[in-house]
């Protein structure tokens, strides 16, 4: 992995880039930071440039037999440690190797909860177990094989048992020569705190926007409106923009539904609240629960439009055209109740009350308070 393969981060690759040439490679760095910002492709771009042999322009070469194996993260002086959840005490990250290799390499911007699902099915949450502190010390105790550092990535540290955060703090007080930690967090208040004291800490801020939207159109064949609104609403999260290019059908469905419903309620078209409400009741209970906090967050938004502060508004094109409309109908008299009837609303759908039943009541309700 390369710096210039990841986006944006100019300032964190200088620290980094320097810290090589001035001699002073910390034995421990801390990178924090939100999600979606590059930590971990950070983490690994930094121990690759440490063990090229040519670098060159501020980035190591690609090509020596270090970023060989760099390439492919088979450097034998490349560790990593990172949360799973395991049948039996013999399983440790290494058997997870391969899958793990696979998903960074695929792509190295991914949440917990995406790496969870590729190492297992239940939604058990990961964990770093007790005894890989033996494993991190075995490996960090023996020579380095072809490098002059080992690097060790421990992947979301705040996942850490305690008693393996604890050896693992023993290791940081007393260093094998030419090792360097990379502890990779999102929830840096998590760790003990005798850890982040013994790590030199690097925030990882959010992407700038600019640098989000040309991110997403390179990796999405967006258009440069689309990619820039992505941006906006993703604030500075790679994976959230990710998430909202990849579910952006069913937004604009859920905006469709809202739509509709918003207007026959309001021009009480009884026959349109009832056909709305067959379509919504077949979406099938997770995508109505879905579509009901869809529309809290859609009536969330247009109250703020009112403040007519662009910077409040998390929209997309679409959804801001109609709130130019809409949003003198949400007000400080309704919004309240109109929140309240959408919970109520997704809590009844969660409860299995029936669908129909649900949805009618509620365009029904909305009639009133739109009134108002
Ligand atoms: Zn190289």
């Amino acid at each position: 992995m390369l710096f210039k393969d990841i986006y944006g981060q100019e300032s964190v690759k200088q620290i980094l880039r320097l810290s090589v040439e001035e001699n002073r490679v910390p034995h421990a760095i801390l990178l924090s930071g939100s999600p979606g910002t590059g930590k971990l492709p950070l983490a690994i771009a930094f121990a690759q440039y440490i063990c090229c042999e040519h670098r060159h322009d501020g980035d190591a070469c690609g090509e020596c037999p270090s970023c060989v194996k760099f390439n492919k993260l088979v450097h034998p002086d490349l560790h990593f440690v990172f949360p799973i959840t395991r049948s039996s005490e013999s399983v440790l990250c290494d058997n997870f190797l391969p899958q793990w290799r696979k998903m960074v390499l695929d792509n190295p911007y991914f949440n917990l909860d995406q790496w969870m699902s590729q190492v297992d099915s239940d939604n058990k949450q990961g964990i770093i177990y007790a005894n890989e502190s033996d494993s991190i010390s075995h490996k960090l105790n023996q020579k380095t094989y072809e490098a002059e550092y080992k690097t060790m990535i421990i992947w979301m540290p705040e996942r850490l048992h305690e008693v393996c955060a604890n050896k693992i703090l023993k290791i940081l007080e007393e260093p094998p020569a030419k090792t360097l930690f990379i502890l990779v967090s999102e929830n840096t208040e998590r760790l003990l705190t005798t850890i982040v004291s013994r790590t030199q800490r690097i925030f990882v801020p959010p992407l700038d926007e600019s640098v989000l939207a040309a991110a997403v159109a390179s990796r999405y064949s967006l258009s440069e409106t689309e990619s820039k609104e992505v941006a906006h609403i993703a604030n500075g999260n790679f994976i959230m923009a990710e998430e909202i290019v990849q579910t952006s059908d069913e937004n604009k469905e859920y905006f469709e539904l809202f739509v509709r419903v918003m207007r026959d309620s309001y021009c009480r078209n009884a026959k349109g609240m009832k056909t709305w409400t067959d379509v919504v009741a077949k979406l099938g209970r997770k995508r109505q629960i879905s579509f009901l906090s869809y529309a809290q967050r859609m009536i969330r938004e247009n109250f703020i439009f009112n403040l007519k502060n662009d910077s409040l508004n998390y929209m997309t094109r679409f959804e801001n055209d109609f709130s130019a409309r809409f949003s003198p109908f949400v007000n400080e008299k309704n919004i309240f109740g109109l929140l309240s009837e959408l919970e109520s609303a997704e809590r009844h759908i969660e409860q299995n009350v029936q669908a129909k039943l649900v949805f009618f009541d509620l365009a029904l309700k909305l009639i009133m308070l739109l009134k108002r």
